[in-house]
């Protein structure tokens, strides 16, 4: 009998808090400690009932508690916050032992630390036995599904994705196609970029929960041939993924600008190769125009907002608003390693500075709807992850609201969700993560010791 009752505060969302008075502090109808409205539901004493992996139910726990058998098993989540797993719209494996590079902005710190570091990935042990360390750090974050970038090299992916099929994560990677403008010793061509990147998604893609993304690494370095071997994949598989970088930084926006003179803008040179859509994932977008922001929409292509990546580089503050208005969907990145940190909670923190320096408030609701619902919707996985409806697949965090001593001062003063969730983006991290579950089994625990957990789930000790 696989049928848990999951009993604790729960918090997920239906819809984005922008569209609705969710957004605001006031927002939503009250019935005693619970708020559900268009955008969200929140339960003080609350219910996630799991079987086989997948959500059954959610609601207030007393009201499940009386239609369930007796012999169902609870499980209590005292001092904790219940919500989807975290999910990262843009992150990049081969580069988490380059986190802290100093001193460069985008193209130099490509050249200086990216593209040394990638060289080692040809090598699959190698690979794996940093995919593995990886993915034991995402777990340890909260971060349960991820948009990920491999190296040029087809060996990276397969040992991305045999891990992440070992721990049945739902991950999407792909390996980058890059023929020009880089070292010979990362470059593939526009014809071997195409074939090996088919092999790739006739062995991964919809294997389990995996799926592939066509990955070219951004427009400087995949010549207009390279583009449309990507734009023919995309035709040959409409349901795989592309995953690319666009404007970022203004040097790089002035170089592309001179590699396609041909092209009224940046986002021209990716949609003249057709890699424009609704599975299309596009990292930064800082600097976009006003036609760039409309073809996005038209073409309901994504964005991945990377707050860490785009401060450490210096590239430039994204303007969320101009995406509310146009209507694309957007996503948190941590962009590891130019990110700087796995969590997701201090990445909302970064954001809501972020925007603060535009005059924008970035509210916590919205701030925990991109790292959840908004994060599914990027990816379009909303029929699959986001929320706690019925049916969805019951990947879940258990997020400690007292995980230091400051934080359990901090929230006990809180007099409100919007102030509880507010505080936890602002000082939290990787220490607020109690537990990871995965499709109804836990796959990480904060506090446990090694030998009270099976050898496959991941604990504290066993990733330090
Ligand atoms: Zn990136």
């Amino acid at each position: 009998m696989s049928r848990v009752l999951h009993r604790g505060q729960i918090l997920h969302f239906l819809d984005d808090p922008f569209k609705s008075e969710a957004g605001n502090r006031d927002g939503g109808e009250s019935s005693g400690d619970n708020k559900v409205n268009d955008s969200y539901a929140y339960f003080a004493d609350g219910g996630l009932l799991v079987d086989d992996g997948r959500v059954i139910a959610v609601g207030e726990a007393s009201q499940l508690l009386s239609s369930l058998p007796h012999d169902t098993v609870i499980n209590e989540h005292a001092d904790a916050l219940l919500v989807p797993g975290f999910i990262d719209t843009h992150i990049h494996y081969p580069q988490m032992d380059i986190i802290g590079a100093h001193g460069e902005q985008l193209l130099q710190w490509l050249d200086k630390y990216v593209f040394p570091t990638e060289a080692q990935f040809g090598d699959f042990d190698y690979a794996q036995r940093v995919a593995k360390r990886f993915l034991k750090e995402l777990l340890r974050n909260g971060t349960t599904t991820a948009l990920v970038f491999g190296t040029v090299h087809p060996e990276s992916v397969d040992a991305f994705f045999t891990e992440a099929e070992s721990l049945n994560l739902r991950m999407i990677a792909g390996k980058v196609m890059m023929d020009r403008n880089a070292p010979d010793f990362l470059t593939d061509t526009a014809e071997s970029s195409y074939s090996q990147s088919k092999q790739l998604i006739e062995r991964w893609h919809n294997r389990g929960r995996l799926r592939y993304a066509v990955t070219p690494r951004f427009a400087p370095t995949s010549t207009p041939e390279q583009l449309k071997a990507a734009g023919r994949l995309l035709c040959e598989h409409p349901d795989v993924y592309l995953h690319t970088h666009m404007s970022e930084n203004l040097n790089e926006i002035a170089w592309v600008e001179e590699l396609f003179p041909h092209l009224d803008h940046y986002l021209h040179s990716y949609d003249d190769a057709g890699l424009l859509g609704r599975r299309s994932v596009f990292a930064h977008c800082v600097h976009l125009s006003e036609n760039e922001w409309q073809r996005m929409a038209e073409t309901q292509s994504n964005i991945a907002f990377c707050p860490t990546s785009n401060l450490f580089l210096g590239s430039g503050l994204f303007p969320i608003s101009m995406a509310e208005s146009c209507g694309v969907h957007v996503g948190l990145g941590t962009d590891i390693g130019a990110g700087t940190s796995f969590s997701l909670l201090e990445t909302m923190d970064e954001a809501y500075k972020i925007q603060q320096l535009q005059g924008h408030s970035l509210t916590p609701f919205k701030s925990f709807y991109l790292a959840t619902l908004g994060g599914a919707r990027t990816l379009d996985l909303e029929d699959q992850l986001g929320n706690f409806l019925p049916g969805k697949e019951a990947d879940f965090l258990v997020l400690d609201l007292a995980a230091t001593p400051l934080m359990k001062e901090r929230i006990a003063h809180c007099e409100d969700l919007f102030e509880t969730l507010f505080v936890l983006s602002t000082l939290g991290d990787d220490r607020c993560v109690r537990e990871t579950w995965i499709m109804g089994e836990c796959m990480y625990q904060r506090d446990a010791h090694e030998t009270h957990v099976p050898d496959a789930h991941l604990t504290q000790s066993a990733t330090s």
